[in-house]
């Protein structure tokens, strides 16, 4: 509602008021004074009485003073219909009259409506802002907990260890310090940026040194907030924080947890509790579309669930740059310890790269929250400075409350979490038309996996032939096959990829017509999904004679494939134990750690 018309209502009101107040003066300097009827008989017998008004139950007049003086203006009940004979008899001037003038017969019906109305508004203007509860009492205007901060400190020299999302956020702050110079060539700069990663990577503080580095304002609100008890709420709020920022652009919006109101719609498990999150996820598309980034405003969020999100939400011109704050590696560990020793007196001997080196699987918040606890044990012990050991202490003691949060991997895992992905790795360098292997990681992500195999695709495919599938399957089995090789022995930590291997040998067998036994034909069509399951009764055309003949056709096929890749890595061992030191000790190889790929990526099939 506009704040304009609700103003204009309360002067309405007030001044309505002040007419009454006016009235009530008015007529009482206009003295009437109460009459007994048996006096006003008296009176009237005397011929004292004058200007008469004769309502429905009051007799209104003058009393002719005995003397000189002014007259009397007095008021009676009125008790017999019928005494206009009596008036007739002392020839007195009378008329009638009605009891309520137009004007109180107007306000007496039209001031309580006003009033009510007033209320309504008000009450609705207060629960649209802020909750029931606080609503009725606050005078603010939003309840939503937005922080703002003006002059941010923060640097990016705070911000360790997260290289490549330093790289690249930079290009949000160059944008920030000069809009008209991006402006000038055309560039459009994404409205907004998503940081990705697990709790305590530095989302926060990241955001924070951009609004520093660039000096701008800080806006910052949590995702949680805009979810409340009362439809229309969660979407005042988007309005109200976009209001917010356009008055103290340039700025920056954060809004961490971006999954709590971003989560896919029609997803939620309780039929009445999405609607009011579809209204505030639509409010903040509406708003993202809506906002002009070229007056220096970027919206800027955090989740650590992703997959959630909805899609919308990710579309080009809303957030569509994504950021990766992932979990340091142990180079990036020591950067940020050597960010948070700063603020403690630390022993000269004390060797920040051994603390590194034993915190595998820590964020940059556990690493702050590592250095303070050293720092407390220093102070209880009465030191002069903080020591080694004061670290080995306050890692033991951190990493018992961590170790079920943070999927902390013992030495035997981790050996076994390497091979796996170094067998991914090389398989995926040994083969052609797949795609290059850009980092291998054995830094648990928190999301799922305990170490991963980034491949960059080189380009959207279309057409895969028999061999480029097959390739494909075999660089997923490589993790199994490297586990098998090595160890002797297999683990769970395959589960997903041996899923999308039989998803692809499955597709292969009933849908591509690439098994010679069964031959050119579509047993399945495409399968619908309806949340994540193949839709009931669909495209299943075949008997089931046939479903045997699959089952064992998949399976063969996986046989065959899982052989190779076996194979593959038995000729490369020497190499893979190799690489698996490395691995161990820095827990990220990058393309040039690792043996350039043997056959170039297939052509562009154009
Ligand atoms: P997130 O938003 O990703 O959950 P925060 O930004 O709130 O994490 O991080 C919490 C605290 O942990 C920060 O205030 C900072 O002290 C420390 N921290 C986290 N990541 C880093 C980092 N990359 N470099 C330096 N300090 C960090
Ligand atoms: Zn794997």
């Amino acid at each position: 509602m506009d704040k304009k018309t609700t103003f204009n209502l309360w002067y309405l009101i007030a001044a309505v008021l002040g007419w009454l107040v006016l009235q009530g003066i008015f007529e009482q300097a206009q003295q009437t004074e109460p009459l007994a009827y048996s006096e006003f008989q008296d009176y009237l017998r005397d011929g004292r009485i004058d200007d008469l008004v004769i309502t429905e139950s009051r007799i209104v007049g003058q009393i002719k003073d005995a003397g000189e003086g002014e007259p009397t203006r007095f008021v009676t009940t009125r008790l017999e219909p019928s005494f206009a004979d009596e008036l007739e008899q002392y020839g007195v001037q009378y008329r009638g009259g009605t009891d309520q003038n137009w004007f109180s017969t107007l306000l007496s019906w039209v001031l309580p409506a006003l009033i009510f109305v007033g209320i309504w508004m008000f009450l609705i203007r207060r629960m649209s802002m802020g909750g029931l509860g606080g609503g009725l009492m606050s005078v603010g205007k939003s309840r939503a907990k937005i922080y703002v901060e003006k002059d941010t400190k923060t640097t990016m020299d705070d911000v360790a260890g997260v290289d490549e999302a330093k790289v690249e956020i930079q290009e949000v702050i160059d944008f920030l310090k000069d809009p008209e110079g991006y402006s000038k060539l055309g560039a459009r700069l994404p409205r907004g940026v998503l940081l990705v990663g697990p709790p305590g990577t530095g989302k926060t503080l990241l955001a924070r040194a951009v609004a520093g580095e660039a000096g701008v304002t800080f806006l910052s609100i949590s995702g949680s907030e805009f979810v409340e008890m009362f439809v229309g709420v969660g979407a005042a709020r988007v309005r109200d924080l976009f209001d917010q920022a356009k008055n103290l652009a340039p700025c920056i919006i954060f809004i961490d947890e971006l999954d709590a109101l971003g989560r896919a719609r029609g997803a939620g498990p309780m039929a009445g509790g999405h609607d009011k999150k579809e209204q505030t996820l639509n409010q903040l598309l509406v708003e993202l579309d809506g906002f002009d980034p070229s007056a220096g405003t970027i919206l800027l969020a955090a989740t650590n669930r992703p997959e959630i999100l909805d899609p919308a939400l990710l579309r080009p011109g809303r957030f569509d740059r994504q950021i990766l704050v992932d979990r340091p590696d142990k180079h990036g560990r020591k950067k940020i310890l050597e960010v948070h020793v700063k603020k403690i007196t630390l022993d000269p001997a004390a060797k920040l790269e051994e603390v590194a080196a034993l915190t595998p699987g820590f964020t940059g918040a556990d690493l702050a929250n590592l250095v303070n606890e050293a720092a407390l044990l220093a102070t209880r012990r009465k030191g002069e400075m903080v020591r080694m050991d004061d670290f080995s202490r306050a890692f033991e003691r951190i990493v018992a409350g961590l170790e079920k949060r943070n999927r902390l991997l013992n030495p035997r895992e981790r050996r076994t979490v390497a091979y796996h992905e170094l067998g991914h790795a090389l398989i995926a360098l040994s083969l052609p038309g797949v795609d290059p292997v850009h980092k291998v990681s054995i830094i648990p992500r928190g999301i799922g996996a305990l170490g991963y195999t980034l491949q960059r695709p080189t380009e959207d495919r279309f057409l895969m032939t028999v061999e480029e599938l097959e390739n494909k399957m075999a660089v997923l089995l490589g993790g199994r096959a490297a586990e098998e090789l090595v160890f002797g022995e297999i683990s769970t930590g395959a589960s997903d990829d041996l899923q999308k291997v039989t998803d692809i040998a499955r597709s292969m067998v009933t849908r591509y017509g690439m098994d010679e036994k069964l031959g050119q034909a579509a047993y399945e069509t495409e399968r619908g999904h309806f949340l994540g399951q193949p839709a009931e009764g669909g495209g299943r055309r075949f008997s089931q004679d046939t479903a045997r003949e699959i089952d064992i056709a998949v399976r063969d096929r996986i046989q065959e494939v899982y052989e190779r890749t076996l194979a593959i890595l038995r000729e490369r061992r020497d190499e893979m134990d190799g690489l698996a030191k490395q691995l161990l000790e820095q827990e990220v190889l990058t393309e040039n750690d690792l043996p350039k790929p043997i056959a170039e990526p297939a052509a562009v099939i154009a």
